[in-house]
């Protein structure tokens, strides 16, 4: 008996009604079929005898029309549907009477999946800043903007695993957890198991690392390069994928504290083959967005022609598709670093006083509005500066024979500055050795990295793609807390 009643359960669970996505549902040519479609409102609004409600259930921008006759559908079970609550619709698709849709549902059967207070739901249909939606992280996912940049950020991280895989690269992960801090000195955030309120001390009255849960400091890893290395130095072509960390104190919109980077390490490679690398990724991401991201990029191009209306003709942004295609387009430009300071010093911009930051001599760091400058105004095409001097450069970058400069490169876009930072790295031990006493790299501690350069070592090169630089392009979005679902940044992490 007991086997009977679950075998009828079990049948009775498989009978359970198939979820149409809206997605389906609005390509479909089946009409008088009967389908489901689950989802959440958008808005509601009542005609006389019918009520229209824009149905959104992520799969797509795009709302599904339900279409509810009060002659069928009795006025007591819509009128709690607000916007927010989740519904469940049977029905027929239609060809769609009004404008704007080509199907719609004409419902048999409604029901509530869970009610959302009107008074309390934060997301009303109408237009809400980003700034408050930030502070609604949790819920928006609902709104058509962060509905559009999750698909397309699902779509771009899958796009960079089919590049590096369709050209024989292994993905490889890298430890998130680090001993090593020869990269972000005073940037990385401490991990520890230590009591801070009762901390172990040595007799020097010093923290004792040794009652640490590694028995030394550790950290979150600010890049996977030094192991990706490792690991291309037997594989050839290697990249990770993953999540980076920097204490950085910089409140900008293009930093966070927790992003994920790309970063691919080839053996056998130049800082020549490495800039083709990275124009080639580059163009196949901003392709593969074109190709398969339509309708987010289309809603994302309209949201941002919205956004910037009030602006002067000349400080609005290119229209979106339209910078896309002309990125595509467009050879990068790719000049040393010497060549961009004397553009920067001599242009009227410096010389009118226009930088925050005025460019005076060879040997300055370059800021964000200076690349910005050599892009957009300059050059008008994304730019590739090369051969930096070596003190504004980390110490595994390879040196140049002028002893001066190293084979770094940075790729710099439109409207983000840097998205791309790399180079070919310092292959002879003698000279990375010289390097890494001269920065005070703690060499001892590197000894595994070290290794690499006297068993087989070979010319290899890399960069890191920020990803969520990479988001800000491919969406016209401008701050970087709108392209990732949660962002850490300094004095928040809520959600
Ligand atoms: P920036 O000068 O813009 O601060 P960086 O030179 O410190 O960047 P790299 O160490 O070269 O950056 O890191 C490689 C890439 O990672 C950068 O080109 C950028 O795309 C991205 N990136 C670096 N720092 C951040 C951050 N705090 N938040 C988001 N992305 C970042
Ligand atoms: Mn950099």
């Amino acid at each position: 008996m007991i086997f009977c009643f679950f075998a009828y359960k079990l049948s009775l669970n498989r009978q359970k009604v198939k979820r149409t996505e809206i997605r389906q549902a609005l390509l479909s040519e089946e009409f008088e079929k009967e389908i489901t479609v689950m989802g959440w409102i958008r808005t509601k609004r009542a005609s006389k005898n019918v009520v229209f409600i824009a149905l959104n259930d992520g799969s797509v921008i795009h709302n599904l029309q339900l279409v509810a006759d009060l002659g069928k559908i009795p006025e007591h079970v819509l009128s709690p549907m607000h916007t927010g609550a989740a519904i469940k619709a049977t029905g027929k698709l239609v060809p769609s009477a009004g404008s704007g849709q080509r199907v719609e549902l004409s419902v048999e059967n409604i029901e509530m999946l869970g009610d959302a207070n009107p008074n309390e739901y934060p997301l009303q249909p109408k237009k809400h800043s980003l700034e408050f939606l930030r502070e609604k992280a949790h819920l928006r996912f609902r709104t058509n903007t962060f509905g559009a940049i999750t698909r397309l950020r699902h779509a771009m991280i899958f796009a960079i695993h089919k590049f590096f895989n369709d050209k024989g690269f292994y993905n490889i992960h890298t430890p998130i957890i680090t001993t090593s801090d020869a990269e972000g000195a005073g940037e990385m955030f401490q991990v520890t198991t230590l009591d801070l309120e009762n901390l172990p001390k040595t007799q020097d009255a010093i923290v004792d690392y040794k009652k640490d849960f590694f028995g030394k400091p550790a950290n979150l890893t600010v890049s996977g390069q030094l192991e990706a290395e490792l690991a291309a130095l037997a594989l050839s072509k290697v990249y990770t994928f993953g999540p980076t960390f920097r204490a950085e104190n910089s409140n900008t919109s293009r930093h966070l504290a927790e992003f994920w980077m790309i970063e691919p390490e080839v053996a056998f490679f130049d800082i020549h083959d490495n800039m083709d690398l990275a124009e080639e990724m580059l163009k196949y991401l901003i392709r593969y967005a074109l190709e398969f991201c339509a309708d987010d990029l289309a809603f994302l191009s309209k949201r941002l022609i919205e956004e910037e209306k009030n602006k002067k003709a000349e400080d609005r942004s290119m229209e979106l598709i339209e910078k896309l295609n002309f990125v595509l387009e467009s050879p990068f430009i790719r000049i040393s670093y010497t060549e961009a300071v004397d553009i920067l010093k001599n242009s009227n911009h410096n010389k009118k006083g226009r930088f925050v930051y005025p460019v005076e001599s060879w040997g300055v760091d370059l800021q964000s509005e200076h690349e910005r400058y050599l892009v957009e105004k300059h050059f008008k095409k994304p730019v590739i500066l090369t051969d930096y001097p070596k003190d504004i450069k980390a110490f595994y970058m390879k040196l140049n024979e002028d002893g001066k400069t190293v084979r770094a490169m940075d790729v710099l876009f439109p409207g983000i500055g840097e998205i791309i930072g790399g180079s070919q790295r310092e292959e002879d031990y003698d000279k990375l050795m010289q390097r890494m006493m001269e920065m005070h790299i703690p060499h001892q501690q590197m000894w595994w990295y070290l290794e690499t350069r006297k068993f087989g070592t070979v010319p290899h090169a890399g960069y890191g793609l920020g990803f969520e630089r990479l988001m800000l392009f491919m969406s016209g979005m401008n701050n970087i807390r709108d392209v990732i679902p949660f962002p850490r940044t300094p004095l928040n992490c809520e959600f």
